[in-house]
């Protein structure tokens, strides 16, 4: 079992398959996009396999697939296929902006997908064009209709903006009475791929909660899973579940279980930290399992204590997009 040096469990990975994304979130990216990693330094399909049949050997069993947009990338299905087969890894997770899934519901089902987060941020096509930059609303929608009638768990990420999706936190709330969806709510953080943003969300958890409340006083409290970054709730009757997740205010950092690897390869201890070592740069020179299993370690050993010293211990202030970090 692998453990970091506060003594939390660490079981659970992040990968980041690409940078490339087909939509402008104006809160992760600028319009004009950001500067891509070049194809050559991304990890290939193979080297992230070969770390994931190492890590799995040594207690990763929980898998997220993210990016950039992961079905973007050419092959991403023949990789799930091929990950889907090992051993150690117990469940698989994708996170996705939903406009390429749609039609990849059933081969994900098949392949034993435990659940699809789609960034939804607005039910309203206005809104959603104007946070995204792109016309994809319905095509998002019919993946989250297509993820309802299939048996993958469907979360929705919604994040939090003053001034772009306020009046979209009932309505999303709303959605959760006729269907079985979890609807996360996720305070903005500052990776936006600009530098200079400043480091205050306006809508921290409790903000979020309190509005919530005015339309739906009854909102009842539901346990917490272990390692959950989501504090969660539920209206009494409705069939779906709500959840909050503090992510710039860093309120889950004490039992945190994850770590990242980014499309090129880094590994980072802490969505907020710098990247620790390249993976990439050790399996291009040959490296072993043995030696890859003892930079993991020897990382895992330095690891901070939270969100906030990892932040103080960077070497320049956060302002990548988290399209290079995967979120
Ligand atoms: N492209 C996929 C998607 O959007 O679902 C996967 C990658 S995206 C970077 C992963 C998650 O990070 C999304 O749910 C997105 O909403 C969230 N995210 C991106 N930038 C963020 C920010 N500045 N603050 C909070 N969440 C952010
Ligand atoms: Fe793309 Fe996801 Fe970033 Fe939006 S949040 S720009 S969909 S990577």
């Amino acid at each position: 079992m692998l453990q970091d040096n506060h003594g939390r469990t660490i079981n659970y990975l992040r990968l980041a398959v690409t940078d490339r994304c087909n939509l402008r979130c104006f809160y992760c990216m600028p319009e004009s996009g950001i500067k891509y990693v070049n194809r050559k330094d991304l990890l290939t399909f193979e080297e992230m396999e070969r770390l994931l049949l190492i890590f799995s050997q040594l207690g990763i069993h929980k898998l997220r697939i993210t990016g950039g947009e992961p079905f973007v990338r050419t092959g991403i299905m023949e990789f799930l296929e091929g990950i889907s087969n090992i051993d150690g890894i117990h469940q698989i997770h994708i996170t996705t902006n939903g406009t390429l899934t749609k039609d990849k519901v059933d081969t994900l089902s098949r392949l034993g997908i435990r659940s699809v987060n789609l960034s939804l941020d607005s039910l309203d096509r206005q809104r959603f064009f104007e946070i995204t930059r792109r016309d994809e609303f319905d095509k998002v929608m019919g993946t989250f209709y297509r993820l309802l009638e299939s048996d993958i768990k469907v979360k929705i990420n919604m994040v939090v903006m003053e001034g772009r999706n306020i009046d979209d936190i009932h309505p999303m709330v709303e959605l959760t009475r006729d269907h079985d969806v979890s609807v996360r709510f996720i305070e903005e953080m500052p990776f936006n791929g600009t530098a200079g943003q400043g480091n205050t969300t306006l809508w921290p958890m409790p903000k979020i909660l309190d509005h919530i409340g005015t339309r739906y006083p009854n909102i009842e409290k539901q346990p917490d899973p272990p390692f959950s970054t989501s504090v969660n709730y539920r209206i009494p009757d409705f069939r779906g579940s709500i959840g909050v997740i503090a992510a710039y205010t860093r309120t889950f950092c004490g039992t945190c279980n994850r770590i990242r690897i980014t499309p090129q390869g880094t590994l980072r201890t802490c969505l907020y930290g710098n990247g620790i070592l390249n993976f990439r740069d050790a399996l291009r020179s040959g490296a072993s399992d043995q030696e890859i299993t003892t930079l993991l370690k020897k990382a895992l050993g330095q690891r901070a204590r939270d969100g906030f010293e990892a932040e103080r211990n960077r070497k320049s202030e956060v302002s990548e997009s988290m399209a290079t970090i995967g979120g």
